[in-house]
């Protein structure tokens, strides 16, 4: 059968069909994924293959995309390169999840019906970073940044804080 990414198909049909597909689907267009991103431009390119194996419903899927994210430490836009490659058992509940066998991965089925989109969303989602940052080899991670209304650097601080009070104690014995 055609089968188009954004289309949403019955599982059982796209498994005894055993349909595949080469996608490339905008980012913008991915519901989760859109609302992580600075830059909506660049797309998730990748095949999917749809299957029964050992009576389990699995997606087998590539993906490759660089998602523009921003750096949590110096709060530039950087592209996460996302490259996977999963195998996912579609279920209709979480009974069904539970009997998943280990090194799949787990894709709730809404309705009996999927879209590629739908798994591509999920896929990208797992596999960005909840804080991302740039390299520790990084010119970001060399530079030390100051945020607004972050305390000054410890050197300073410690000898503000330190020597204020015993200054302030030397006054109150004089006034005694
Ligand atoms: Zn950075």
């Amino acid at each position: 059968m055609s089968l188009g990414w954004s289309r949403r198909a019955p599982v059982d049909t796209l498994v005894s069909t055993e349909t595949e597909l080469d996608f490339s689907i905008p980012l913008a267009e991915l519901p989760r994924v859109s609302h992580e991103l600075t830059s909506r431009d660049g797309e998730a390119r990748g095949h999917v293959r749809f299957s029964r194996q050992l009576g389990q419903a699995v997606a087998d899927l590539e993906v490759s995309a660089q998602p523009e994210v921003v750096c949590q430490r110096c709060m530039q836009p950087m592209r996460w390169p996302v490259k996977l490659q999963s195998r996912v058992a579609l279920v209709s509940d979480y009974d069904a999840a539970d009997r998943v066998p280990e090194g799949l991965e787990v894709f709730l089925v809404e309705a009996d019906s999927v879209s590629v989109r739908d798994l591509v969303d999920e896929e990208i989602m797992l596999a960005m970073p909840h804080v991302p940052r740039h390299d520790e080899d990084s010119e970001c991670a060399r530079r030390k940044v100051q945020l607004p209304g972050q305390p000054e650097e410890p050197e300073d601080a410690s000898d503000s804080q330190v020597q204020k009070p015993f200054a302030q104690l030397g006054e109150l014995l004089k006034r005694k």
